[in-house]
């Protein structure tokens, strides 16, 4: 079965040095396949709200366990994360 994982990374806030929390999601199509279709869907400094997409070098990036991800919304309805985020951006474009 289809599942989407969330996939959660922690690097130092260029402007504050407190942790950044970026999340991406990916697609595992069954138990044993690979995960593809893996996008990021945004990135924010926990203390100063800065949108920071990745570390700065030297810094370290500590992941955390990938999450299963299957969120259901007020209605009932399961959708997919990353049809949402596609939504955003491409309203981001216009
Ligand atoms: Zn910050």
């Amino acid at each position: 079965m289809r599942k989407q994982y969330l996939h959660l990374s922690a690097y130092a806030c260029d402007r504050c040095a407190s942790p950044v929390i970026a999340g991406a999601i990916a697609i595992r199509e069954n138990e044993i396949s690979k995960e593809t279709d893996i996008r990021q869907v945004g990135a924010i400094c926990l203390s100063c709200g800065h949108r920071q997409n990745g570390p700065t070098e030297p810094a370290r990036v500590r992941h955390v366990l990938p999450i299963e991800w299957d969120p259901v919304s007020a209605n009932g309805a399961r959708h997919l994360t990353t049809a949402y985020v596609e939504a955003l951006n491409r309203a981001e474009l216009h």
